[in-house]
C-alpha cells in the first residue's frame, strides 16, 4: 500500500502538525490504496504563511523567469507522464489507457497552451482611444488558494496552477481528499522542476477541514475553486468575511440540441459523450433533446451506444469505461436511476445495480432514459454518472424551454446544418459556452459557465487574468 503522510510546504516535505490518517480507495477493488494524512488549522496556517514570505519575490519576477520555471514544469511532467497515468487511474478509476491518453493529456495540454497564451500576454494595456494618457497595468492578486475535485485531476490543477504562477501568485493547493495521488506527484514535479520556496505549497485535507480553513483565512487573497455547487456556495460565505476573490467552476447539466438535419453521427458522438470518464465531466451533454421527427431513432441509437460501451476494472488495458469515484457517488447514481423508473422515464438501456459480471468496485451500468418529462429529477439533477436523459421537441422555442430550464448554465451543445438556426439558438442558451456541430471551442477562449456553474472564466489569457487585479493609471507619460 502507498503511504504518503508528508505535505510540501516551503520547498520541503514535512510532517503534517495537525493531522488524521485517511484511506484512498481504489474504486475499481473497493480496497485501500493508499493512506495520507488530512492537515489541520496548524498546517493550512503554516502552508498559508510560506506562501504568504515567497509572495513578494515571485511576484517582483520578471514575467520571464515565471514562464521558464513554467517550462520546466511542462518538461517533468512529460517525463514523468507514466507515473502520472497509474496514479490517476488508481485514485479515480478512469482505465490506465484514457487515463494516460485522456486525464494526462488534458495537464500536458494545459499547460502548453498557457506557455503559449502567456507569449503574447501584455501587463500593461492602452485603455482605449477616450483615454490616451491613461493606462491599465495588471498584478497579481497575491496568495491562492486553490481547492480541486477528483473527476479531472491533472486538468483541473494545472489549469489554476500553471496560471497563477505565470500572474505572480504564491499558493496553497487543496486537491481532493478521494484523489489526492496524482496531486503528490504533481508537487514532486514542481519541486523537481526548482521553484523558489514557499511559491508552491500542498496541503491535503477535506472540504471541513483544510477546505473551510483555506476559504476564510485572513491571509489568503483569493480561492480558486473547482467542485460541487454546495461546495461553491459553502466557499463563498466562508470568504466573504475577508472579501476575497472567489473563482468558481461549478457542476452543469448541459443540453444537447439536436435538429434532424444534424445527421446520425452526432446522436452517436453525444451519447458516448456522456459516457466518457464514466460520465463524471462537469460539461457532460447529459440532457439529450432530439427534433421529434428522428426521435425514434436517436433512442435507438443511444441505447445501441449504451449496450456496446463497456464497463471494466480501470486496471485493464482498452477502451471501456471504469468505475465511478467512490461510494458516495455510486449511491447517488443508483438513487436517481431508481427515481427515473419510479417518475416515469422509460428505461432504455442499463439500470439499477452493477454491470452483470462485475461483483465488486463502483461499477454503474451505461443507462439511457427516454420520454424523460420536465421537473423529473434525472433531467433537473447533475446526475454525474454514465446516465443519459432524452426528450423529444417539436419547435426551437421548446427546445430552447426546455435547455434553459436549469439553474446550471455551463456548456450546452447544437447540433444542425442550419447556420442562421445554430446562431439564433447560440444566443438564446442560457450558458457560458455553447459548443455546436461537435466544433471544440478554441484555445483562446475560456472555459466557465453562469448560474450555479459559477462564473470561473478558466485557460488562455482569460485564465491569467483570473489571478491578477487590474489598476487604471491617469497621466501616463505621452
Ligand atoms: P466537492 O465539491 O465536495 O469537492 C470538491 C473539492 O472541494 C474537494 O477538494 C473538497 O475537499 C472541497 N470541498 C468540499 N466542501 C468544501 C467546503 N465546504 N469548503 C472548501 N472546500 C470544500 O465535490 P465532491 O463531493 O467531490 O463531488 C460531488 C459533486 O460535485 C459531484 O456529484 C458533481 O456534481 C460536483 N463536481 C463537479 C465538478 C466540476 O468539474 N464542475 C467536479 C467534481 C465534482
Amino acid at each position: 500500500m502507498i503511504q504518503h503522510k508528508k505535505f510540501y510546504i516551503d520547498g520541503k516535505w514535512i510532517d503534517p502538525l495537525d493531522g488524521r490518517g485517511f484511506d484512498v480507495i481504489d474504486p475499481s477493488t473497493e480496497e485501500v490504496s493508499a493512506r495520507i494524512s488530512l492537515g489541520g488549522k496548524a498546517d493550512t496556517d503554516r502552508a498559508v504563511a510560506a506562501a504568504r514570505a515567497a509572495f513578494p519575490h515571485w511576484a517582483a519576477n520578471p514575467p520571464t523567469e515565471r514562464l521558464a520555471a513554467v517550462q520546466r514544469i511542462q518538461n517533468v511532467y512529460e517525463k514523468r507522464a507514466e507515473e502520472m497515468a497509474k496514479a490517476i487511474s488508481l485514485e479515480m478509476g478512469a482505465p490506465i489507457d484514457w487515463a494516460c491518453g485522456a486525464q494526462t493529456v488534458a495537464g500536458s495540454g494545459v499547460i502548453n497552451d498557457f506557455i503559449k497564451s502567456f507569449k503574447t500576454f501584455e501587463f500593461l494595456r492602452e485603455a482605449g482611444p477616450r483615454s490616451p494618457r491613461t493606462r491599465i497595468s495588471f498584478h497579481p492578486v497575491g496568495v491562492a488558494a486553490l481547492i480541486t475535485p477528483w473527476n479531472w485531476p491533472m486538468n483541473q490543477i494545472t489549469l489554476k496552477v500553471i496560471p497563477a504562477l505565470l500572474a505572480g501568485c504564491s499558493m496553497v493547493l487543496k486537491p481532493s481528499e478521494i484523489a489526492p495521488l496524482s496531486a503528490l506527484l504533481f508537487a514532486e514535479i514542481v519541486e523537481e522542476a526548482g521553484l523558489p520556496a514557499g511559491v508552491f505549497n500542498l496541503v491535503n485535507g477535506d472540504g471541513g477541514g483544510v477546505g473551510s480553513q483555506l476559504s476564510a483565512h485572513e491571509d489568503v487573497d483569493m480561492v480558486s475553486f473547482t467542485g460541487s455547487t454546495r461546495a461553491g456556495i459553502a466557499i463563498s460565505s466562508a470568504a466573504a468575511a475577508t472579501l476575497k476573490k472567489v473563482c468558481l467552476e461549478l457542476g452543469g447539466n448541459g443540453a444537447n440540441l439536436i435538429f434532424a438535419d444534424a445527421g446520425e453521427k452526432t446522436i452517436h458522438s453525444g451519447t458516448r459523450r456522456v459516457f466518457n470518464n464514466s460520465g463524471q465531466s462537469c460539461n457532460s451533454p447529459a440532457r439529450m433533446l432530439v427534433e421529434r421527427s428522428i426521435y425514434k431513432d436517436a433512442v435507438e441509437i443511444a441505447r445501441r451506444v449504451a449496450e456496446k460501451t463497456v464497463v471494466a476494472s480501470a486496471h485493464e488495458a482498452g477502451s471501456h469505461i471504469g468505475p465511478v469515484v467512490s461510494a458516495a457517488q455510486f449511491d447517488k447514481i443508483q438513487d436517481l436511476i431508481e427515481t427515473g423508473i419510479k417518475e416515469g422515464a422509460r428505461l432504455v438501456a442499463g439500470g439499477p445495480g452493477r454491470p452483470a459480471d462485475l461483483k465488486k468496485g463502483y461499477f454503474v451500468r451505461p443507462t439511457v432514459f427516454a420520454d424523460v418529462e420536465p421537473g423529473m429529477r434525472v433531467q433537473s439533477e447533475e446526475i454525474f454518472g454514465p446516465v443519459i436523459t432524452i426528450m423529444p421537441f417539436d419547435s426551437e422555442e421548446q427546445a430552447i424551454k426546455i435547455a434553459n430550464d436549469t439553474l446550471y448554465g455551463l456548456t450546452n451543445y447544437i447540433q444542425t446544418a442550419d447556420e442562421e438556426r445554430r446562431k439564433r439558438l447560440a444566443f438564446a442558451l442560457r450558458s457560458g459556452m455553447v459548443e455546436t456541430n461537435t466544433d471544440p471551442i478554441g484555445p483562446d477562449a475560456f472555459f466557465g459557465g453562469v448560474g450555479f456553474s459559477g462564473r470561473a472564466r478558466e485557460c488562455g489569457h482569460w485564465g491569467i487574468e483570473e489571478f491578477l487585479d487590474a489598476k487604471a493609471i491617469s497621466g501616463w507619460p505621452a
